[in-house]
């Protein structure tokens, strides 16, 4: 690098902690916003899909699994391998205001309120300022508002389109920001911070729901009877269950609909909306698979998300009107095939061994403990994964589970990081970590105004976008 160049980019790098858009500096003619402005007010419809925590290699892992197992890509592959839709692909800088890693509650509010925030809090900045979320924006606008999540609905991501806390932890709090709010389409998990019994203030949120006139729906078979305007659907206490844990489970099966089935219910209500609508769907659990590194939890769960990107492709297909963007807020663990046996070829057949697992990581933890025997603990990841773990790897765990340090990277000392690198001598799917990674996101956008996207783009672009293609007012933080 040259003194001038090093000595720009420095510049840049400083001005860019404070918040000041890389566009500005970068030399470009105009403006993002100036240059998509020729669209302006073309995008009715917004669909925004986050893969919550999903780094490239999860992005990999679905497409391989999906092609090894079922004989198919992933539609996000297909969609970069067809050129029959025209799109935008890009890398996106997902930093928040306090760090190069976000969480999932600053990466949200990047883009719900276009500002760089701390993380943990959701749209408010450390000053207090509280800055107005796109779902109330676009709700203003006379849109329908929508959000779709397979984790509680208070959590992060949904909170960030839609929500003003501090902190992320306030849920209960979140929840009665949704019930004020007034938003037409809430499904995912989360009850727990809506029925009485649970909340703090003993308020009981889902009467609040009916007598705003929702359908509040708690089970999978009643969603093809929703017929009111808005409907509030909660599906499990805390977040739904991973998809490999409810495929196995007949009674999770039957109760809990798939992230597609509850997109699809999204999009048959809010079509034909006059004034078209915002929806947010989020596959949040990848995100916890990752954290766990649970193969099995991470690539179907994705491989789920994967299938609500098909019922959005779908809907968007042959319109001019509607702007659909597939991303993700985070790496989350890095997990990657890596190279097994002579030459490597080991690695696809350890992968598809993958295909005989019936629960996740999160599963086979769940009924062990300090007490456990090694017999035990070979037992119930045998039931788990149809692998034959050896004594060692077993002892390897029990000592975790007793609280012994097992690794030298601290982050990788605990039980779920030890099994999933046992497991890992068996798939070849390897983790960096247990915690969220800077790397910058992959980007898919099908629409309006994708001509003038740059290849690299800064997370709260994407309101600024998304409040510009859309043609709705946005108003002061206050
Ligand atoms: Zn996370």
């Amino acid at each position: 690098m040259s003194s001038f160049s090093r000595k720009d980019f420095l510049k840049s790098s400083a001005l860019a902690s404070l918040g000041i858009g890389s566009s500005v500096l970068s030399g470009k003619s105009s403006s993002l916003l100036d240059r998509i402005s020729q669209a302006k007010g073309e995008a009715k419809n917004i669909i925004f899909m986050v893969s919550d925590g999903m780094s490239s290699g999860t992005l990999t892992l679905g497409d391989l699994v999906k092609r090894r197992q079922y004989g198919e890509a992933t539609n996000w592959l297909e969609l970069y391998d067809s050129t029959e839709r025209p799109y935008h692909r890009g890398l996106m800088d997902m930093a928040s205001l306090d760090s190069p890693v976000t969480d999932s509650a600053a990466a949200a509010s990047s883009w719900g309120a276009g500002q760089r925030i701390n993380n943990g809090a959701i749209n408010m900045s450390p000053d207090g300022r509280r800055h107005k979320p796109i779902a109330e924006i676009f709700r203003d606008a006379g849109k329908k508002t929508g959000l779709v999540t397979t984790t509680r609905l208070t959590h992060a991501t949904p909170a960030g389109f839609a929500a003003n806390v501090p902190d992320r932890g306030m849920e209960d709090t979140i929840a009665m920001q949704y019930l004020q709010r007034e938003f037409d389409l809430l499904m995912g998990g989360g009850a727990r911070h809506f029925a009485p019994a649970d909340r703090d203030d003993g308020k009981d949120l889902f009467a609040g729901f009916r007598a705003k006139g929702y359908d509040v729906i708690r089970e999978k078979a009643n969603l093809p009877n929703a017929s009111r305007q808005k409907l509030l659907g909660v599906f499990s206490d805390s977040h739904l269950p991973y998809t490999i844990d409810r495929q196995n489970n007949a009674a999770l099966a039957s109760t809990v609909p798939t992230l597609a089935e509850m997109t699809q219910t999204a999009l048959k209500q809010f079509n034909g909306a006059q004034n078209g609508f915002l929806l947010q769907v989020e596959g949040g659990r990848v995100d916890h698979a990752a954290h766990g590194n649970d193969a099995a939890g991470l690539i179907y769960d994705q491989i789920e998300f994967d299938e609500a990107v098909g019922v959005a492709l779908d809907f968007a297909s042959g319109r001019e009107d509607t702007l659909l963007i597939i991303t993700t807020d985070h790496g989350n663990a890095n997990p990657a095939v890596n190279g097994t046996g002579d030459r490597y070829t080991d690695s696809g057949s350890n992968l598809d061994n993958i295909q005989q697992f019936t629960h996740s990581n999160d599963w086979i933890l769940s009924g062990l403990d300090a007490n456990s025997s090694v017999e035990d603990i070979r037992d119930r990841v045998k039931t788990a994964t149809n692998l034959g773990i050896t004594r060692q790897q077993a002892i390897m765990l029990l000592k975790s589970l007793n609280g012994e340090l097992t690794t030298v990277y601290e982050a990788k000392n605990s039980p779920k990081a030890v099994l999933g690198s046992i497991l890992a001598n068996y798939l070849s799917i390897n983790w960096l970590g247990t915690v969220h990674t800077s790397d910058y996101v992959e980007l898919a956008v099908l629409g309006p105004g994708i001509e003038q996207m740059d290849n690299f783009t800064r997370n709260t672009d994407l309101f600024e976008m998304m409040v510009a293609l859309a043609g709705v007012e946005k108003y002061a933080s206050n």
